[in-house]
């Protein structure tokens, strides 16, 4: 999906990494986080410690592996980065922790995915920089303990929820990233098409941010089809009637809803009236995982206002209805 947060791969990280800001000033926007953020890291220099362990989440593309880039840039220090699902075994733990240099950051993604047995060696890895673990079997059977250099550990998740408690409360700084208002978008845009060293109109930048979802990865996709668009119609600069265009040829609608999130209301509205109706039961009926609806599409519904939460499951909202041209049902009496 074109309008998805989650990355592509490799392809993509690619030209992400030309596009990633180093510094907390290049960094756009959640500018309550910069400031917090700012001062820990302030501080932890001051006393020459390393940085308390940070937890961000949020929806995927927000620029939590970017933030975490940027801390250790500005920390001046290491950064490594691995995620939950890449770390098998604890000896897989214990060879990254074992490797890091004193003070570096540590960035697992998705860290709700540690396998468990990994997780529960973290804890004393975190607290106090050290792992207990049994090395041999049976009778051979004995623990050994390995001091590590001090690290900070970022994790970013998705859904802080997702994370056991024990882990939870070993981090001291949790921050929630925020969906980017579209004047941070526009800028996001604005930066990204000067390091593709390509011209911009203000409102093709606008018009591109509108459609983005809050995410500055779907804004930096967007921007790429666009910019094929304009260069294929021999446009200097890429201003809003092009934009419009690529993005009507691409499906992406004014609000930045795509094929998927549309099907997923109209199959709200024609098969459960408008709900109320539970995740799963949308998922199956849409051909998604679970957790894909709750991770990747109903987030941005809800922050759009087109659906909302009830206790009995997911309902449409009357804007929901009057996004697909269509009007709520009328109660019966
Ligand atoms: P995931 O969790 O799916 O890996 P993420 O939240 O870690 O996503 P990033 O990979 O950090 O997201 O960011 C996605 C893209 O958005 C990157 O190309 C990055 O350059 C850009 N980006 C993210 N945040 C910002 C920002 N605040 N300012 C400018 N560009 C940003």
């Amino acid at each position: 999906r074109l309008v998805s947060g989650e990355s592509f791969g490799e392809n993509e990280d690619q030209t992400e990494l030309s596009l990633r800001p180093t510094t907390l000033s290049q960094y756009i926007g959640q500018d309550k986080i910069k400031q917090e953020v700012s001062v820990y890291i302030q501080a932890a220099k001051d006393r020459q410690e390393p940085l308390d362990h940070v937890l961000l989440y949020g929806p995927p593309g927000l620029g939590k592996t970017t933030l975490a880039g940027v801390i250790a840039n500005e920390m001046g220090v290491t950064f490594k980065t691995t995620s939950g699902p890449a770390i098998e075994k604890p000896g897989d733990l214990v060879a990254l922790l074992n490797e890091l240099q004193p003070g570096a950051i540590l960035f697992i993604d998705e860290i709700h995915r540690l396998p468990k047995n990994v997780e529960e060696i973290l804890y004393s890895a975190m607290e106090d920089f050290y792992i207990d673990i049994i090395v041999g079997q049976d009778a051979t059977a004995h623990p050994v303990h390995f001091p590590l250099p001090p690290f900070t550990l970022v994790g970013a998740t998705t859904r802080a929820g997702l994370l056991s408690s024990p882990l939870r409360a070993r981090f001291g700084i949790v921050e929630h990233m925020k969906y980017y208002t579209d004047s941070e978008l526009a800028q996001v845009v604005l930066r990204s098409a000067e390091v593709f060293d390509s011209q911009i109109d203000p409102l093709g930048a606008a018009e591109i941010a509108r459609r983005s979802r809050g995410t500055p990865r779907v804004a930096n996709r967007l921007l790429k089809r666009v910019r094929d668009f304009a260069q294929v119609a021999q446009k200097k600069s890429i201003d809003e009637e092009i934009v419009q265009y690529a993005l009507k040829l691409l499906q992406v609608d004014q609000q930045g809803l795509d094929e998927t999130d549309r099907k997923l209301l109209r199959t709200m509205i024609e098969l459960y009236g408008g709900g109320p109706v539970g995740l799963s039961t949308i998922a199956a009926n849409i051909g998604e995982e679970t957790d894909t609806v709750a991770d990747m599409i109903e987030p941005y519904l809800m922050q759009s206002g087109f659906i909302k939460r009830t206790a009995r499951g997911r309902m449409v909202t009357p804007a929901g209805y009057e996004h697909l041209g269509l009007r709520p049902n009328e109660k019966k009496n």
